[in-house]
């Protein structure tokens, strides 16, 4: 499944003009002095805030955040409820950098799970904008929690020798959901469930490619029949 396309013109207009306001002022007066004009979630020096509307600076804003530890932090702290906790360095091949407890991503709670915060903070992007959405368009309330399947795994892929991304919390495996009214929706059960079941699921795998670079789940192999697996580096494979 690849990227729908969007209608970009509007959008690219606006750009084009507050760049060329940018020139004109000065960027950096322009970006930086208190009353600039430009709003907060299109300004590139403002921390990306996980609940601000997305636009053409969001993308820009989370590569930039997920780069440094306490850019990191001050944006997952917008989205998410956390506390960090000292690294995990188990080998060479094994470890958790940047860790972070995550506990509540957007108003889901989850087991409380050890992972890098870079790999949160696209959590928290990917139930913000995709989930909470897909959620109250085919069931008309929120998602309360998310069963995962845990991040860190110091173990190789199933049946090769080569090292999961798990082995480094680079990826988080996501497994069902729970709606408001305490709902469960499963992807081992409702993948081929009722017709909003079907379209919840398939709404959020494709949310997930906005956010992680693979996003692997029932339609790539049979390993992935009962999970989503969210990745926060690779090639783009999205199935
Ligand atoms: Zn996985």
């Amino acid at each position: 499944m690849s990227r729908r396309p969007r209608k970009r013109w509007g959008v690219r207009l606006l750009v084009t003009a507050v760049l060329a306001a940018g020139l004109y002022l000065g960027a950096d007066r322009f970006l930086t002095h208190p009353d600039t004009p430009l709003p907060e979630n299109w300004n590139p020096t403002e921390p990306l805030n996980v609940a601000a509307r997305q636009n053409p600076m969001t993308l820009w804003k989370l590569r930039n955040a997920a780069r440094g530890r306490n850019t990191c932090l001050a944006a997952l702290e917008t989205g998410a409820i956390f506390q960090t906790i000292p690294d995990t360095e188990d080998s060479a091949q094994c470890h958790i950098r940047n860790s972070v407890r995550l506990r509540k991503v957007a108003g889901a709670s989850l087991r409380a799970t050890d992972t890098r915060c870079d790999l949160a903070l696209k959590m928290a992007m990917w139930v913000e904008h995709g989930v909470q959405p897909a959620a109250e368009k085919h069931f008309g309330m929120p998602v309360r929690a998310i069963r995962t399947q845990g991040s860190y795994n110091c173990r190789p892929i199933f049946g090769t020798q080569r090292m999961s991304t798990h082995a480094q919390a680079k990826a988080i495996d996501v497994a069902g959901f729970t709606l408001a009214s305490g709902r469960q929706i499963e992807l081992l059960k409702h993948w081929d469930g009722t017709p909003e079941e079907k379209a919840f699921l398939r709404a959020v795998r494709d949310a997930a490619c906005d956010w992680f670079s693979t996003t692997l789940g029932p339609d790539f192999n049979r390993a992935h029949a009962d999970h989503f697996h969210l990745q926060s580096e690779g090639w783009g494979t999205c199935r």
